[in-house]
């Protein structure tokens, strides 16, 4: 088993890189005073490339949300993130098929990512007052 401790799994102040924006302030000025920077959102650190793409998915849909017009760069964007998380839902389904000691293990990968593939049909979620099947 994995013994890494769970502050390891994500970046610290310390290991991430400085944002270039604030140097490392996370502070922008403006003429209104200072705001969070908007690049690294005040932390003064470049966020993870999953919290970029979670930004950026809430910004589009915030635009969108509100009658903006969503832009042809976001809608390409938006198509290029998708290729690429089936890309790697792929090649879990792919590895799944070499797990050889866990076949439940290796089952319910293929399953979870040939379900978001839509390659197998969806079953519904149980309901709660229903045992499990
Ligand atoms: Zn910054």
């Amino acid at each position: 088993m994995d013994e890494r401790p769970l502050a390891s799994l994500s970046p610290s102040p310390v290991a991430a890189p400085q944002c270039e924006s604030c140097v490392g302030s996370g502070e922008y000025p403006t003429d209104y005073g200072l705001v969070d920077c908007p690049d690294c959102g005040g932390a003064g650190y470049l966020p993870t490339r999953h919290t970029l793409v979670e930004w950026r998915m809430r910004d589009i849909e915030r635009a969108n949300d509100a009658g903006l017009k969503v832009t042809a760069a976001d809608v390409r964007w938006l198509l290029s993130e998708v290729r690429q998380a089936r890309g790697a839902l792929r090649g879990v389904v792919a590895l799944s098929h070499d797990l050889p000691h866990d076949q439940s293990i290796a089952t319910q990968l293929r399953m979870t990512a040939e379900r978001a593939l839509g390659e197998v049909a969806s079953r519904p979620a149980p309901r709660v007052d229903e045992p499990p099947a």
